[in-house]
């Protein structure tokens, strides 16, 4: 069933392969309190790395401005994500902003989880009601190295506890595979998060950015996630809720739902909706877009809504990405933006 409302379709720029705008995503902070291996190498984002200065970053009045914008021409879907949006200062503050815009229907964030139990109940009473915790392993020393700094799993979990208790059912948990690294956590994730007040998505490690190091041999597909699920857990496959839905999703047997993002293996340009928004006010068209159209400009150089919404339009209307769709050895080189600058 598409859950997108009908005027909102119409109303939506196309780009150049016919997608209509539909998601936002909002990057509120490009600094982070972990630093897991495939996202923000310490070697590269260490102490003398620099970050945004505040002045640079898009105060709450812009951002919101931004995404009343983007929902008056089609976007009813609005993620908060970053680096860890958590560690942006009452965050609560511009939840119940973007709750207050007329036609958007949907707040999500994603976060690491470290913050949750304070955060949690104050999030959810500001209007926030999906939650996505990103969780790699159960394993105390697995999730330490993964996190790269020391930070114990316990603090984490309490987290989802205080989350589920908020109110946020189902609760998604983001797992990226990493091969001889977390692999072994499938089953064990899959075990604990197994409840109808969790959906587990397993996601494949992916090239983004240019200081991962990552390599296909690190990659472990979807189809072998499944697998090897299936041997003890068995699922069946689950129609999209809507189109473009990233996430494959299968059901297990006795109930409870999972998902895998398979953006390497078996790309989904295609039904690509979304529009990235950096923490510095710049409109990324794809993932691995090596450079940003420049928002912040615009929004503090005096011009009015329309002005803006025809730049927003104009930029989608010009998109062509699908990048999943060509990877390469030679796109893997390509300049591209950090996830935790221009927000997963
Ligand atoms: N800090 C928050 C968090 O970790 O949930 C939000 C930002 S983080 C960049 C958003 C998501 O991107 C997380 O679920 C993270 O696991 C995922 N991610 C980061 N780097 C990735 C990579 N190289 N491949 C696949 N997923 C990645
Ligand atoms: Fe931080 Fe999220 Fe990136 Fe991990 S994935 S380093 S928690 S921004
Ligand atoms: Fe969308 Fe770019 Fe990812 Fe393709 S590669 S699904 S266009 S973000």
């Amino acid at each position: 069933m598409d859950k997108y409302n009908a005027s909102a379709v119409t109303r939506a720029p196309l780009d150049r392969l016919g997608r209509p705008l539909r998601d936002l995503r909002l990057s509120v902070t490009d600094r982070c309190n972990f630093r897991c291996t495939y996202c923000m190498p310490r070697e590269v984002f260490g102490p003398d790395h620099a970050f945004l200065p505040k002045s640079d970053i898009l105060s709450f009045e812009e951002l919101s401005r931004l995404a009343r914008i983007f929902v008056a021409l089609g976007v009813e879907k609005v993620r908060l994500t970053g680096g860890e949006p958590l560690l942006r200062r009452e965050l609560p503050v511009l939840i119940s902003q973007l709750s207050a815009i007329d036609g958007l229907r949907d707040i999500a964030m994603t976060t690491n989880g470290s913050a949750l139990v304070q955060f949690a109940k104050p999030l959810h009473a500001a209007g926030l009601r999906r939650l996505t915790v990103s969780l790699d392993a159960l394993d105390d020393g697995i999730f330490r190295a993964m996190n790269d700094v020391d930070f114990p799993v316990h603090r984490v979990l309490a987290g989802i506890d205080a989350a589920v208790v908020a109110g946020f059912a189902p609760l998604k948990i983001n797992m990226v595979v990493k091969r001889s690294v977390n692999e072994d956590q499938i089953i064990p994730m899959a075990r604990r998060f197994r409840g109808p007040e969790f959906i587990l998505r397993f996601i494949e490690y992916m090239d983004v950015g240019n200081t991962n190091g990552w390599r296909m041999d690190d990659v472990v597909s979807a189809r072998e996630i499944i697998s090897r699920l299936q041997g003890v857990f068995p699922v069946d496959p689950v129609a999209p809720n809507y189109p473009g839905e990233v996430a494959r999703r299968y059901r297990h047997r006795d109930g409870g739902e999972i998902g895998v993002i398979a953006s390497v293996t078996q790309p989904f340009c295609r039904g690509c909706t979304r529009a990235r928004i950096s923490a510095d006010g710049h409109f990324y068209t794809c993932l691995f877009a090596s450079e940003g159209h420049d928002l912040r400009a615009l929004l503090r150089s005096g011009m009015r809504d329309e002005g803006i919404t025809q730049s927003i339009r104009a930029i989608w209307q010009g998109r062509g990405d699908r990048y999943s769709e060509l990877r390469s050895a030679a796109t893997i080189l390509q300049p591209k933006a950090e996830m935790s600058v221009l927000g997963g």
